[in-house]
């Protein structure tokens, strides 16, 4: 099944058990807009090439779309569709006043220079320039996006909104807020780059530690602390595995698109130190490592494969979708997958793993933390307010935490997996702001 075909099959069998308002089902089963376009760069050599971008707008309910923009070159229609729909869930999930969007370029943007890549991200500006805005649609960073290209194409929107129409200070201060996941010298909010990360923290604390609810047997590695394995050393990957370590977790493994690697004695690793080592190469484009976490030595080396079949009580994947599947699902042997990358486990591993008594904490709660974030970046750039680091971080704790508390409760009344839980949750926040033409 594909990546789409893969979302909806999740929303089939959440439906199948909480039977939600089948007007909604029959609106979310597709996007309400699909935009593609081709985004012609002048490289350095003076050729010209052209990419192919897209941006889906799959419902917008709840507020403005919402969602990232990525960079790979496995991009295309499908994947993009999936996305967004995870994007409309998991806003309900969380609560915001956004609906769900995503945006992407096929383009192994490794292979460009600074200044390549930052035409490139300028023209994917140009080609939806129209389609985006505060209220309307509100891109952010996704895998191979970050701040500074976040800050690219913010500039270049307000650059070519100005040269359209008369653009008030105030305005123009607001336009800001099309895209978040900026620098914070570029009007981004403090605690965005953790944010994730630290969102998925928060939500596995409350999973493991909360009183009112039973308990969780893990493993435990040396002094039965819980033993981890992170999948994509990237924004998020890095986070996540930081707020762990620092809070007394065993990060034994980690990985990233050149491989993994794996502290066998299980002693725990230190995520800033490995971070040190693979960025110690410098950087491609200003953007990404040429190093890797494989640069790191006294550790074994091991493949992205064997890395999530290895014996943790927690495994986080935080790279791509449909790692979890039906070849592998079987050799899993974490009790726990916190799901940071978006649709990392397609429908027939997670029968497989919840059949079992595996926990799947799933994509739309666990990496909700992100979105979350960036609509407090949105409202501080609509009302021109800026935030600390601890009022973001702490209001981001108190949103989770709220969000994993209605997860689990809807999972209790439903006596079902905390993704359908999450599904149920969110289908009735979409249904009750949802209205059709004819009304
Ligand atoms: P990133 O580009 O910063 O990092 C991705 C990491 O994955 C890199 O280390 C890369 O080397 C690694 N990777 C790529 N292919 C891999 C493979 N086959 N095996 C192992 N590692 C591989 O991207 P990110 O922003 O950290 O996003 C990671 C995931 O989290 C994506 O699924 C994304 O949609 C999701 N997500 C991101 C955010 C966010 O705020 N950035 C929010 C919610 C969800």
């Amino acid at each position: 099944m594909s990546t789409f075909q893969n979302a909806l099959e999740q929303l089939k069998r959440a439906a199948k058990i909480i039977n939600p308002d089948a007007d909604l089902l029959a609106v979310l089963n597709q996007p309400r807009r699909t935009i593609e376009a081709a985004i012609p760069v002048r490289m350095d050599d003076g050729s010209l090439r052209i990419f192919h971008g897209y941006r889906v707008q799959y419902n917008n309910a709840r507020g403005p779309y919402k969602g990232g923009i990525r960079f790979h070159p496995n991009v295309d229609m499908d994947e993009v569709k999936a996305l967004a729909f995870w994007m409309t869930i998991k806003c309900a999930v969380v609560d915001i006043p956004f609906g769900g969007g995503k945006g992407g370029v096929a383009v192994d943007p490794k292979l460009l220079t600074a200044h390549e890549l930052e035409r490139l991200s300028r023209g994917y500006v140009q080609a939806f320039y129209e389609v985006i805005g505060p209220t309307l649609d509100v891109p952010a960073p996704d895998v191979n996006t970050n701040p500074q290209i976040m800050g690219w194409m913010s500039d270049e929107f307000i650059r070519v909104t100005c040269n359209m129409k008369h653009v008030t200070q105030d305005e123009k201060e607001k336009l800001k807020a099309t895209f978040t996941g900026k620098s914070v010298e570029q009007g981004g909010s403090e605690g965005r780059g953790e944010a994730t990360g630290y969102g998925g923290f928060v939500v596995l604390e409350a999973l493991l530690h909360n009183s009112t609810h039973p308990p969780l047997k893990l493993r435990g590695g040396e002094e039965g602390l819980p033993t981890v394995a992170v999948q994509g050393f990237g924004n998020v990957g890095f986070y996540v595995a930081k707020f762990l370590h620092d809070a007394g977790y065993r990060v034994v493994a980690v990985s990233d698109s050149q491989g993994a690697i794996y502290d066998k004695r299980q002693l725990g690793m230190d995520p800033d130190s490995i971070m040190k080592t693979k960025k110690a190469k410098g950087a491609i484009g200003g953007c990404y490592c040429v190093g890797s976490v494989c640069d790191c030595e006294n550790y074994t080396a091991i493949s992205n494969e064997e890395l999530l079949e290895l014996p943790v009580d927690i495994l986080i994947p935080a790279a791509l979708e449909g790692v979890i599947n039906q070849n592998n699902a079987s050799k899993i042997k974490a009790k726990v997958i916190l799901e940071m990358a978006n649709g990392p486990t397609t429908p027939e591993a997670e029968s497989v793993i919840l059949g079992r008594g595996g926990v799947i904490v799933p994509d739309v709660l666990a990496n909700g933390g992100g979105v979350a974030t960036s609509y407090f970046e949105w409202f501080q750039n609509m009302h021109n307010e800026k935030w600390s680091r601890e009022r973001v971080l702490q209001e981001l704790k108190a949103k989770m935490e709220k969000s994993f508390t209605a997860v689990w409760d809807s999972s209790a009344r439903h006596s079902t997996d905390l993704r359908t839980a999450a599904y149920s949750v969110a289908l009735e926040k979409i249904a009750e702001a949802a209205t059709y033409s004819a009304e």
